[in-house]
């Protein structure tokens, strides 16, 4: 892609609307722009990092033997009365009226919807388990939305709902989850913890918040120091319960506030060991047995030939949140810096000589190269001052930069920057394309 057609509108100056780092450099990167209160226009390179990360995160939801579906925003009230939530869910529900009069609603969630798409198909507990989700974007008038993309009242969350004959299976089905939620947040180059979260009126254990470290996070959060080091499983076997990859990670204290208490002796035991911190919640993971599929008769027949209720779980996770979520964990002074895996390109190459016909051949014949070898580039082919480009570079937070001067041409070199540890140095073409090759 060439920068002199790309539409991307930085900005030089923090926006004043801007509170936190993340929401800053989105807007300084022309990432995105408001359209209303919490609601967003998602620009060229935003835009590619949602996708990046929404591509993830369905690798991650496949390969755990989930389905992919797509439900509609705008839906009919008459589900959500069978269920009992549409008087309950409140003013963040957003409530329309059709031409004839009758009751919509632009879905904050779909629990109701795929009940129903599952009660009017599936009648036998040989169909079972099933896991099937969407990613799709939601609303939710929220009372204050803030922090751009971070909370917003139109956002876009990936929402799986499992279906299981019973306990146990409803139990592996949330096992999966929680070890693709792993997988998938560090695939992203960040460390989700997953901390016991309120399970509402079901109890029990299974509700997990995951939730990324940051200091201007909405959620307090409390937890055991040796989760910082540890790391996601890396070979699965999903057809295995898991129980115990679950058990390992749950036998360290993590909490949410809701759910902390400090005077439980698991947790004054922990002693300097306990970390307290400001977290963002990316992910949630909830069990809820049969909230939805007692109400709204979602029933298989048993093995012994009686009707049965099913087990169900839903497990959301914030994609447009999470681009936001990783500029809070990955940024500098200069701008933001992307994991390789979610990079809207992976290299920038900077022309420090727009005009001079030497230069610009160097420049364009690099940039076909690596056109033709499928390394994602952004060329700075602007004619504008070098500071600028530079500037502008390092604000976009592109993992390497390829920079072509006068002078390293002359020696047959090119320089390459990489933008997390500012290291610098000097390839042959050869060495350059080798070293952009690979996957890091
Ligand atoms: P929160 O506590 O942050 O309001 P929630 O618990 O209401 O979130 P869930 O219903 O668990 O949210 O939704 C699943 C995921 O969707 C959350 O973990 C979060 O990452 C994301 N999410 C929820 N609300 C918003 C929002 N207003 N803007 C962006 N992402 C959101
Ligand atoms: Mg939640």
């Amino acid at each position: 892609m060439r920068l002199s057609t790309y539409f991307l509108p930085t900005l030089k100056e923090d926006p004043a609307e801007a509170q936190v780092v993340s929401h800053r450099l989105m807007l300084r990167a022309g990432m995105i722009r408001q359209h209303a209160a919490g609601i967003y226009n998602w620009l060229p390179l935003g835009l590619r990092v949602l996708r990046r990360v929404e591509w993830i995160v369905r690798e991650e939801q496949n390969a755990a033997g989930a389905q992919e579906i797509l439900m509609p925003t705008v839906q009919s009230a008459d589900l959500w009365r069978e269920s009992g939530r549409y008087e309950d869910y409140g003013k963040e529900m957003l409530r329309l009226t059709d031409r004839h009069g009758r009751a919509m609603l632009y879905s904050p969630t779909h629990e109701e919807s795929v009940t129903n798409i599952f009660r009017q198909n599936i009648k036998s507990y040989r169909d079972l388990p099933r896991m099937f989700y969407q990613i799709h974007w939601k609303f939710r008038d929220e009372v204050r939305p803030r922090f751009g993309v971070m909370r917003g009242r139109e956002f876009l969350m990936k929402d799986n709902y499992s279906f299981d004959l019973d306990y146990a299976g409803a139990r592996r089905a949330y096992n999966r989850m929680f070890v693709a939620y792993l997988r998938t947040f560090s695939r992203m180059g960040l460390r989700a913890v997953p901390m016991r979260a309120d399970a509402g009126p079901m109890g029990g254990d299974m509700s997990h918040e995951f939730i990324i470290l940051a200091a201007t996070g909405e959620s307090s959060v409390f937890f055991h120091r040796a989760l910082l080091e540890k790391n996601p499983p890396l070979n699965i076997d999903y057809t295995s319960n898991l129980q115990q990859i679950v058990n390992e990670w749950m036998s360290l204290y993590a909490a949410t506030d809701e759910k902390h208490d400090p005077q439980a002796t698991v947790v004054t035991a922990l002693g300097n060991d306990l970390i307290a911190a400001r977290g963002i919640e990316v992910g949630h993971i909830f069990y809820f047995g049969r909230k939805y599929s007692d109400p709204m008769r979602a029933m298989v027949v048993g093995p012994d030939g009686d009707l049965v209720p099913v087990e169900m779980g839903s497990y959301g996770i914030g994609i447009s949140r999470l681009v936001a979520a990783i500029i809070e964990a990955s940024h500098d002074e200069a701008g933001i810096i992307w994991p390789a895996a979610v990079a809207p390109f992976r290299v920038g190459l900077i022309n420090l000589k727009g005009g001079d016909t030497a230069i610009d051949a160097g420049c364009d014949a690099l940039y076909e190269m690596l056109c033709r070898a499928r390394v994602e580039v952004l060329y700075d082919d602007r004619h504008e001052r070098v500071g600028t480009k530079f500037a502008d570079m390092d604000l976009i937070g592109l993992p390497w930069q390829v920079i072509v001067g006068p002078k390293s041409l002359a020696r047959g070199v090119i320089e390459l920057k990489n933008r997390a540890t500012g290291a610098r140095e000097e390839l042959s073409p050869e060495a350059l394309m080798e070293r952009l090759r690979a996957k890091d």
